[in-house]
C-alpha cells in the first residue's frame, strides 16, 4: 500500500541514500556515531571549559549546553544569554570540539550561528513555525527535537520546513513523548529510531537525559539506542550535578560515567 505523505524533502523514497552532515569532518549520519556531550546550561566560563575538556577526553565530539533555556515555569533560571553562546564556543575551540545550542525564537538565530556550530530546537519548539521557516534560510545545521506529544508525521513535517527552506542539514532527535508512565520525565519512543530511518534519510539522535529524566537509565538507553541503530546521541554531563547545576542534575552523568559510557560504546560502534 503507497502511504502517501505530506512531507517530501524529508523522505527516504524523495533521497534514498542517507544524509550524512559533515561539519568540520565530523560527519553526522550513515555508519558514523555521534556523541554530543556536556551541561544542560552553559552557567560560567569556568563550567564550560573543564566540561569541554572532559567531553574531550572521554572521546565525544560535540559540546552540547543551553545559552537560552526553556523553561517551564518564568522563575525557573533561564539562561546566561548571547555571553553564554561566547563562553561555548570559547570551549568548544580549545577542546577542539563542536558545539551544538539551542535557539528559541527567530530573532536569536543569526547569532547563534554565528557562535555554534549546530543548532537545537527544543521540544517546545518543534512546531514554531516562524523559528523553522527562519533555520531554512540559513546552512547551519539543526538539530530537531521531537516535540513531547508529536506524532512522526507531525514530526517530519516539521522537518520539512527547514529543508523547504533550503536548509538540508537536519537531523531528529527522539527526546521521549509525554504518557500515562510518570516514573520516568518521558518515555523514551526508541521505536522512533528504525520508523524514522526508514521515512527519512536525515540522522536520527537519541536524547536519553531527557527521554528518562534519570541518571541511572541514561546508560542503559543510550546503549539501547545504539543497539536500535541511532545514529548519534545527546547526553547530559555536569562536574557537580547534585548541587550546583543550575537544570536537569538528576539526570546528568557524572564525568566518570559518561568515561565509562563512551568506552562502553566504543565496543557497540565505532565514533566518528
Ligand atoms: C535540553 O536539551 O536541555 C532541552 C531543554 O531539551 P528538550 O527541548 O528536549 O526538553
Ligand atoms: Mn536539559
Amino acid at each position: 500500500v503507497k502511504i502517501s505523505k505530506s512531507y517530501k524533502l524529508a523522505s527516504r523514497d524523495f533521497h534514498p541514500d542517507d544524509t550524512i552532515i559533515d561539519i568540520k569532518g565530523v560527519k553526522i549520519g550513515g555508519e558514523n556515531l555521534v556523541i554530543m556531550g556536556g551541561p544542560c546550561a552553559v552557567e560560567n566560563p569556568e563550567q564550560i571549559d573543564e566540561i569541554a575538556r572532559l567531553v574531550k577526553a572521554a572521546g565525544g565530539q560535540v559540546l552540547r549546553g543551553g545559552a537560552f533555556k526553556p523553561r517551564t515555569g518564568p522563575y525557573s533560571f533561564q539562561g546566561v544569554g548571547v555571553e553564554g553562546l561566547k563562553m561555548m564556543a570559547e570551549a568548544g575551540e580549545k577542546h577542539g570540539l563542536l558545539t551544538i545550542t539551542e535557539v528559541m525564537t527567530p530573532e536569536y538565530v543569526d547569532i547563534c550561528a554565528e557562535y555554534a556550530d549546530i543548532l537545537q530546537v527544543g521540544t517546545r519548539n518543534m512546531q514554531n513555525f516562524d523559528l523553522l521557516r527562519k533555520l531554512g534560510t540559513i546552512k547551519t545545521p539543526v538539530l530537531l527535537k521531537r516535540g513531547f506529544s508529536s506524532t512522526y508525521d507531525e514530526f517530519l513535517n516539521a522537518a520539512e520546513y527547514i529543508l523547504a527552506g533550503g536548509n538540508p542539514n537536519v537531523m531528529l532527535c527522539e527526546r521521549g513523548i509525554r504518557t500515562f508512565e510518570t516514573y520516568t520525565r518521558n518515555t523514551l519512543d526508541l521505536t522512533a529510531v528504525p520508523v524514522l530511518q526508514s521515512l527519512s534519510h536525515l540522522p536520527v539522535i537519541s536524547d536519553p537525559s531527557h527521554g528518562t529524566g534519570r541518571r541511572e537509565l541514561v546508560e542503559p538507553m543510550c546503549k539501547a539506542s545504539v543497539a536500535a541503530g541511532a545514529n548519534g546521541l545527546i547526553v547530559e554531563m555536569h562536574t557537580d550535578p547534585d548541587n550546583s547545576a543550575t537544570g536537569d542534575g538528576v539526570q546528568s552523568l557524572f564525568p566518570d560515567q559518561f568515561a565509562n559510557l563512551l568506552k562502553d560504546l566504543e565496543k557497540l560502534a565505532p565514533l566518528v
